[in-house]
């Protein structure tokens, strides 16, 4: 039936072809035929076309009838012809088949005995049909089944029924194989078995084939659920943890581990052990190794591919001693992230040649799909943490935006900066304020018992990250060449520096370290640092500001009571001690000093001192200062001068005395200056370490000059007192002189009053007497006028001895005012003029004179008629008031004086008269009564002339029996 549609449909189209044909044929012999009817046979038209009509009628009737039975005959026939055909080709194609069936088959009799046999069984058995043909199968018996297996294989096909099942059979060559085998009964037409046809196919590869599919399976079933155990999680220590429980699942181990890889090395990180192995395996130092070292890790690291060591005992290189002694066949992978080794399986058994390459396969599916789930892993925990420092950074920022308490802000950001990296320890390193020293004062994580001692400018690495302003990251700080060796000792391994910057400052470095070899910094880590770096460096900039302006404050805390109180101090007593108080007060310390220098500059003296109740008082001691270099350089530079530790030096004893004994540690000292010198210092003595800074130093020397400047103001005041009592006296002193001077001129006055009157007077006698006695001498007796006009003579006389004298005095007084010119004169001359002038008038009354000029006499200065005039006078009153007797002139020097003596035999002068003898116009009591003439002048002008001359004058006297005049004039001295 299968075979007929095609031809049937075949058929049908020829059948269509054959009717129109058929009919077309028709159609025009009916039409012809009509044709004829018509034009012949002179149809009617009507009956042509009905004819016509009927014609093609009919024969589309028979053609269709006409050709169905045709095709119907000839459709019968075909079929049986094409069923014959179809069997022969079927038989012929069948027994091809068998001969070239892929399966072997063997055609038996009803006892097994073999028939017949196709190439496939040659194939797979190598028997060939000679060897087989007539015999039974049982040569191929593999003996693995026994007698009872065979015995149910005949009871099946026997019992006529198909026996299908799989058995292990051996080849002619001896080999097995296993075949899939179907045994079919072959009746025949009694219904009775004639014969057994057996296919066997060979399913050894198959099996194989199999048995790998199903480990296969097992190994996909195993990286499923090790898939999915590891991606429930995306910790990657979880991870980590997983996949070292799932690995035995694949791969069977003693011991497996997992190596973190990274500069040269690999760390394991997880291990476990079915097998006892060494525990300290996993003991850091054991853990790591160095790749370039381990031949197995470098051929793995180099190859990128699993590699197997069959026998670590035929292994070049393998670490015998050690970890990997128990070790016999290993086994690594690579677990590959990014193109990157990121980390290392390793397994190991401890028989030797265990480790097959389908392991390695194995090993290495496992591997890329822990690669996977790390990679994820990692790149979670990278968010993580970038998420954790993005927090942790925020709170640096935090940390230092909140206080400005400085110390408590960088230990804080020490602490976030190693969290931020992770580092083990972190320390910050800070200049110092001289910019010498770099002090370690902040830490954490480090061996606690370290001690961070400062550092020169230059030494370490702190100072090269401050100098250079840029980070250093090390892989190992230790095989650095300017690594210092206390740093190493403290067991610091990778190093992160970064600068800590604020402005255009660099303040100090933020030092992170990893004790453990197998971590180092990476670059990320280095852009945090940086970030904590900027951010502490701007705390210490605001804290600094902050710190600067309390400061400040302070100083003008200290400063305003040092400038009000010494301002208004009187002594410098008060001023220094204020001074010390105040500094004292302002450092917290117990002892402050101030010293000044001695007149010699020799020694310093304590003028003043601020001390602790306990310290007994050194005030007024002093200390030498040559012999004392620090003394000596600090008087001679004026530098001030900070001692950090007095315990550390030794000093001159009297030094000592002050500082050491009294347990002072700290020493800071600062010039006090006066104007441009330096007359002393204050000394801030501390009793614990202190380290003095810039400032300190600073508002110590402004109290230094501040205290300079009130003891200047001091001696300037008293300067000025003096002056003032100085000017007071003098114009007191120039009050009464002025006053004695007026009390003269008032004095003069009267005198000169007194003279005009006393003159007056004087002239009015004679005028009187003169006007009295020319009237007598005109009216009056005339035998009187001899005695009228003696009379008139001798008062005419008086008035003009009057006259004389007054107008002697006056020259006398003008050449007072006006000077007048003195010369070297010798006094005996004068002397001997007037004597000589005199003699004639002395002899007329019978007087007696010795002059007694002495030899040699020095010669005086002065004006040679005033000196004549005072011998004139003397010599004139000895004349008139000696009635008789004798009259002494001598000259005589004694020391440097001359001296003129008059000495006579007179009258004398009474006692009273004796105080008045060289006023002008008085005259001796005695001398009116007596009727002696003269003016009162002649002592008066003697005086006036021996005071121009500087000499003076003495009278001595005895009434009744003489007077004794002396002059005392200065000696030209020799040589003048
Ligand atoms: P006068 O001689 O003109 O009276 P003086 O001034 O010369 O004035 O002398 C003053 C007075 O001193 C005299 O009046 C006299 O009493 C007294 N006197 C001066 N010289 C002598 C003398 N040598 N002996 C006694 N008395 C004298």
């Amino acid at each position: 039936m299968e075979a007929k549609t095609p031809s049937r449909q075949y058929d049908l189209q020829n059948l269509r072809r054959a009717r129109w044909l058929v009919f077309v044929v028709a159609s025009v012999l009916v039409g012809l035929t009509q044709a004829y009817n018509y034009w012949g046979l002179k149809l009617s038209l009507f009956d042509v076309l009905i004819n016509l009509i009927i014609g093609f009628f009919v024969a589309w009737l028979m053609t269709e009838l006409g050709l169905r039975y045709f095709f119907r005959l000839q459709e019968e026939l075909g079929g049986a012809i094409v069923s014959l055909e179809a069997a022969e080709t079927q038989m012929h194609w069948q027994s091809a088949a068998l001969a070239s069936a892929a399966n072997a088959i063997v055609i038996t009799d009803r006892n097994g005995r073999v028939t017949w046999i196709n190439p496939a069984f040659t194939q797979l058995t190598g028997y060939l049909p000679e060897d087989v043909i007539g015999q039974t199968l049982s040569v191929l018996k593999s003996d693995r089944y026994d007698d009872t297996f065979y015995m149910q294989l005949w009871q099946t096909i026997l019992d006529g029924r198909v026996w299908r099942g799989e058995l292990v059979n051996r080849r002619k060559d001896g080999s097995f194989y296993t075949e899939e085998q179907t045994i079919t009964p072959v009746l025949d037409d009694q219904g009775q078995i004639s014969r057994f046809i057996a296919i066997k196919q060979d399913v050894t590869r198959r099996k194989t084939m199999q048995d790998a599919d199903r480990e296969q399976r097992i190994l996909a079933e195993a990286l499923r659920e090790a898939g999915v155990a590891l991606s429930a999680t995306l910790d990657l220590d979880k991870v980590m943890d997983i996949l070292l429980d799932q690995i035995g699942r694949v791969v069977p181990y003693d011991t497996v581990s997992l190596m973190r890889v990274g500069n040269g090395r690999a760390v394991v990180v997880r291990a476990r052990g079915n097998a006892p192995f060494p525990k300290r395996f996993l003991e850091p130092e054991n853990a790591v190794f160095v790749i370039e070292e381990t031949p197995n890790l470098l051929e793995l690291v180099q190859s990128q591919q699993p590699t197997i060591v069959s026998d670590t005992e035929k292994y070049p290189g393998w670490l015998k001693n050690g970890v990997g002694s128990h070790i016999r066949s290993w086994i690594g992978a690579p677990i590959i992230i990014e193109g990157e080794i990121f980390a290392l399986l390793s397994l190991d058994k401890q028989e030797p040649g265990f480790y097959l390459p389908q392991h390695a396969r194995i090993l290495s599916a496992f591997a890329v799909q822990a690669s996977l789930v790390l990679h994820n892993a990692r790149l979670f925990a990278e968010k993580e943490e970038n998420l954790r420092r993005e927090q942790q950074i925020n709170r640096v920022v935090q940390a230092t935006n909140a206080t400005l308490d400085l110390p408590r802000v960088l230990k804080q950001v020490v602490e976030l900066a190693a969290n931020l990296v992770e580092a083990d320890g972190a320390v910050m390193a800070l200049v110092s304020a001289d910019d010498q020293t770099m002090t370690y004062p902040y830490w954490v994580n480090l061996p606690e018992d370290f001690e961070w001692l400062p550092v020169p400018r230059g030494r370490g690495l702190a100072w090269q990250v401050v100098e250079k302003r840029q980070p250093i990251r090390l892989v190992s700080y230790p095989d650095h060449p300017d690594a210092l060796t206390e740093w190493i000792g403290a067991g610091l391994q990778a190093l992160l520096a970064v600068p800590i910057v604020a402005g255009e400052d660099c303040l100090g470095a933020l030092c992170l370290f990893y004790l453990s070899q197998e971590k180092v910094f990476s670059e990320r880590d280095q852009v945090l640092a940086e970030l904590a770096g900027q951010q502490t460096g701007v705390a210490i900039q605001n804290a600094r500001l902050f710190q600067e302006t309390k400061q400040r404050a302070r100083e003008l805390d200290l400063l305003n009571p040092v400038i009000a109180a010494t301002a208004v101090s009187e002594n410098e007593g008060d001023i220094l001690q204020i001074g010390c108080t105040e500094l004292a007060r302002y450092f917290a310390v117990p002892q402050a000093v101030c010293v000044k220098l001695d007149e010699a500059r020799e020694n310093i003296c304590i003028m003043a001192e601020s001390l602790a109740d306990e310290l007994p008082s050194l005030k007024n001691s002093c200390i030498p200062v040559k012999g004392n270099p620090i003394l000596q350089k600090f008087f001679d530079t004026a530098v001030p001068i900070t001692l950090p530790d007095t315990r550390r030096m030794s000093l001159p004893p009297e030094m000592a005395a002050v500082l050491t004994d009294r347990g002072m540690v700290s020493v800071l000292m600062v010039p006090l200056p006066l104007r441009d010198r330096i007359v002393g210092a204050i000394g801030v003595h501390s009793q614990q370490l202190r380290e003095f800074s810039k400032n300190d130093i600073r508002l110590a020397v402004t109290v230094g000059e501040e205290i300079g400047r009130s003891l200047e103001t001091l001696r300037l005041n008293d300067q000025l007192r003096t002056h003032a009592a100085e000017l007071e006296k003098r114009v007191a002193e120039r009050t009464w002189e002025l006053a004695e001077a007026n009390e003269q001129l008032q004095q003069l006055d009267r005198l000169k009053s007194k003279f005009v009157s006393d003159v007056s007077h004087e002239l009015r006698t004679p005028i009187t007497n003169l006007t009295m006695y020319l009237d007598l001498l005109e009216r009056g007796r005339a035998d009187r006028r001899d005695h009228y006009l003696s009379v008139l003579q001798k008062e005419t006389a008086r008035i003009r001895q009057l006259v004389e004298d007054i107008l002697d005095l006056s020259r006398l007084e003008d050449s007072r005012e006006r000077g007048i010119m003195f010369l070297p004169v010798d006094l005996n001359q004068i002397v001997a003029q007037v004597v000589m002038a005199q003699m004639p008038q002395i002899n007329a009354v019978r007087l007696k004179l010795d002059f007694v000029p002495e030899d040699g006499l020095p010669l005086i200065l002065g004006a040679q008629h005033q000196l004549s005039q005072v011998v004139t006078n003397l010599l004139t009153n000895a004349v008139n008031y000696t009635p008789e007797g004798k009259i002494e002139v001598k000259t005589y020097h004694e020391n440097s004086e001359v001296c003129l003596m008059v000495e006579d035999t007179g009258i004398g002068i009474d006692d009273v008269d004796m105080p008045h003898l060289f006023e002008r116009f008085y005259r001796g009591k005695q001398v009116a009564q007596l009727g002696v003439p003269g003016t009162g002048l002649g002592l008066g002008i003697v005086k006036e002339i021996v005071d121009l001359h500087g000499g003076r004058v003495e009278a001595t006297s005895e009434l009744g029996k003489g007077s004794l005049f002396r002059v005392w004039l200065a000696a030209v001295e020799d040589g003048a």
